[in-house]
């Protein structure tokens, strides 16, 4: 269970004082909200760091004070000035002093009560804000404090500046935020000592009130040590979580599976070509996993078209000369059909029983599986995550495959593993995400992987251009050119945000304009709105060669196979990302035809958007633009982590990312090979930052353990 001392920090915001039910959906919009959390709690505001500082520790005389800075000021209050009365336009003065000079404070629009509240004649007030120079006076307009000398604390010298939405002051988050640093107490150190010592870092709760109540400029820095520190805790915990996931697969049994290579020969004979080099070096690496003595976790990683599928039937093929079952589990409906189409031919030839399982199978259809699948009568279920409800049995599944994996979450990972009975299922996963070293380590932690780098033969490039939305006239004609050549296009457009739909160039109005001028017969729709036979019939409709161009949201991202599809349009480009442009680029390039990818985007082009595209034209290969990608963004978002779904970092993103992960990385391994249950003090102590990071899903491994 989550340590005690940890509850105030999972409290609700409203737990703070001045925090009620209206400021609360304001702090919903400011802060960031972990997945599945609604109400932000007092932790997500510590997690709200400020991006700077206002310094107010120049203390002049007035007649010292310099014009344009913030001071803050020690002053007398001589004599107040109302505006005339009818006059709305003229501010309200007050006029103060010390023993060096005078100074106007002025104030438009005020209150006149307020200000004389504040402000009484002859008495003492601290004031700070910014100094000007209007005329030959000084003035400072609407001094950000004004507060009495005992109340001097108040006035905080280094005010810690945050990110706010419309309707949320800065002094609201600063008192809540301060409120929230006192419910830190001291946390035992679950960092090694002389690690943190030679870096100078702080202890855990120091760092957050350094953030919080600054004492230097330079604590509110993502490079200052404070930040640091807590980019490190988040690493770290994250490393701790995948090691501690991957030691509960090591450690356990797993079952060996050796097949006698029959169906694998039966299936290569109704295969029309050979494998790749880096297709062979796959099986030979997955059959070395799926016949040792313990569980398999391992991921295939390989572009779009790269063959990852016939990896995967092959692979599944053993388990089934092994005598057991086999399961292929994609993120989506189409694409779980797709796999079928795909695999259902050479299955046949080589005599294997096929079922299909997603949420579109009921009643009779349903049940029906399930009792082939129990019974063992299916060999290869496909199917999406219906494969996960708890009353789909298998008769004996062995070897499970994930596609594409950053849709699912560790959790539903380990849950089909548990279908697998007492010995486990061995796991492999399969992304068309081609993703950077370091970030393998960030995502799924110390896994083994493959990489189809190189693609299957006698591929033709994709010739990629960017153009203007102005010039679509043009591009229009050279389709029509193109279209009575035998082409088939793609046509992308953005996703429907309700809040700016009249500026994006919304699907169905562009499915319109192309049926005008291409024919209605011609042009296609498909979007996630769509009932699901209505998006089928437009992508069989498609694949038959009957539509000629089918516009589509990003729906068709991930994994649609139309190999005489050869040209791809994607709208308003510049708002997507490059792992997402590579992706839907990847639908077309797969058949002989020569084949096209035009990027259209809204001038002017922001300099991140413009080197983007320039990839884009520059090169095809994903693992390249995989690092531009997070060279452009950032560790946290490269895996697309908005649309997926998974949580980015909360305070990681730092100078010095790629450094501190390798550290936390080794660090973590350290620690589990020492201590690989966590008992020691500082693996106790270990356990309190994984709670604070949220990583239970790894603590509760010691309970199932
Ligand atoms: P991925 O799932 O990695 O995107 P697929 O498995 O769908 O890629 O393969 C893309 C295409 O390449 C398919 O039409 C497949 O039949 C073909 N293919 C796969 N391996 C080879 C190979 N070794 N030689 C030729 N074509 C191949
Ligand atoms: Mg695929």
């Amino acid at each position: 269970m989550r340590p005690i001392e940890l509850t105030p920090l999972f409290a609700s915001l409203q737990s703070l004082t001045g925090i009620g039910p209206r400021l609360i959906v304001l702090m919903r919009k400011c802060v960031n909200l972990p997945a599945g959390i609604t109400e932000p709690r007092v932790l997500d505001l510590l997690w709200h760091l400020p991006t700077g500082v206002v310094d107010r520790r120049a203390e002049p005389a007035i007649a010292e004070a310099v014009p344009g800075s913030i001071a803050t000021l020690k002053v007398r209050i001589l004599k107040h000035f109302p505006p005339p009365r009818g006059n709305n336009r003229a501010p309200y003065k007050v006029r103060v002093e010390d023993d060096s000079g005078k100074l106007d404070l002025v104030f438009f629009h005020a209150e006149r009560k307020f200000i004389e509240r504040q402000l009484p004649v002859g008495e003492e007030r601290y004031v700070s804000g910014r100094v000007e120079r209007y005329s030959d006076k000084l003035q400072m307009s609407h001094p950000d404090y004004i507060v009495a000398p005992d109340a001097r604390d108040d006035l905080p010298m280094l005010e810690p500046v945050y990110p706010l939405t419309a309707g949320l002051s800065g002094k609201i988050v600063q008192k809540a935020a301060r409120q929230a640093v006192e419910r830190v107490h001291s946390v035992p150190e679950w960092q090694e000592p002389a690690w943190v010592s030679s870096r100078e870092w702080p202890t855990f709760d120091a760092a957050l009130r350094r953030l919080h109540k600054p004492t230097d400029a330079g604590d509110v820095s993502t490079g200052g040590a404070p930040w640091q520190r807590l980019a490190y805790d988040e690493l770290l915990a994250g490393q701790l979580a995948l090691a501690l996931v991957r030691q509960n697969f090591k450690t356990r049994p797993g079952r060996i599976i050796r097949g006698d290579g029959s169906v694998r020969a039966r299936l290569a004979d109704a295969l029309p070509f050979s494998l790749t080099n880096a297709q062979r070096e796959a099986m030979r690496e997955i059959e070395a996993d799926m016949s040792a003595p313990r569980r398999m976790l391992r991921l295939l990683q390989g572009d779009v078209g790269s063959g990852k599928t016939v990896v995967a039937l092959l692979a599944m093929a053993i388990a089934v000369e092994a005598g057991a079952q086999a399961a292929l589990m994609a993120p989506t409906e189409v694409l779980a059909r797709q796999h079928l189409e795909t695999i259902a031919p050479l299955a046949e030839k080589a005599g294997l029983r096929l079922g299909l399982l997603t949420g579109r199978e009921k009643g009779r259809a349903r049940r029906d599986v399930l009792e082939r699948l129990a019974a063992g009568e299916i060999d290869i279920i496909i199917g999406t995550h219906a494969l996960f409800q708890p009353d789909v049995v298998f008769r004996d599944l062995a070897f499970a495959v994930i596609d594409e994996q950053h849709r699912f979450g560790v959790h539903q990972r380990l849950s089909l593993q548990s279908k697998g009975g007492s010995q486990g299922t061995d796991v492999l996963v399969m992304t068309a995400t081609p993703i950077p070293r370091t970030l393998v380590m960030t995502h799924y932690g110390d896994l083994d992987v493959s990489r189809l780098s190189e693609k299957p033969p006698g591929r033709k490039p994709i010739v990629t251009k960017k153009l203007p939305t102005e010039s679509m006239e043009k591009l229009v004609e050279r389709l029509r050119t193109q279209l009575a050549e035998g082409a088939q296009v793609y046509w992308v457009c953005p996703l429907i945000e309700s809040s700016d739909v009249s500026e994006l160039a919304a699907a169905e109005e562009r499915h319109a304009y192309l049926s005008q001028l291409f024919g209605k017969e011609n042009v296609g729709l498909l979007h996630g709105g769509m009932q699901d036979k209505a998006k089928d019939a437009a992508m069989e409709a498609f694949a038959a060669n009957q539509l000629k161009i089918l516009v589509a949201t990003t729906v068709i991202e991930v994994g649609v196979n139309v190999p005489n599809a050869n040209i791809m349009v994607i709208e308003h480009a510049e708002r997507f990302g490059l792992a997402q442009l590579h992706q839907l680029r990847g639908r077309v390039g797969r058949g002989s035809r020569e084949s096209f990818c035009m990027l259209l985007y809204k001038a002017p082009l922001g300099e991140t958007a413009r080197q983007r595209l320039e990839m884009m034209e520059d090169t095809e290969d994903g693992f390249l633009i995989a690092e531009k990608d997070l060279e452009l963004r950032g560790g946290g978002e490269v895996l697309g982590a908005r649309q997926s779904g998974t949580p980015g970092f909360r305070v990681a993103e730092v100078p010095g990312f790629e450094a501190l992960l390798s550290a936390a990385r080794d660090d973590a391994r350290l620690v589990l090979a020492a201590d690989p249950m966590l008992a020691s003090p500082r693996g106790q102590a270990l356990r309190t930052l994984l709670y604070i990071f949220e990583c239970d899903e790894a603590v509760r491994l010691f309970r199932a353990a």
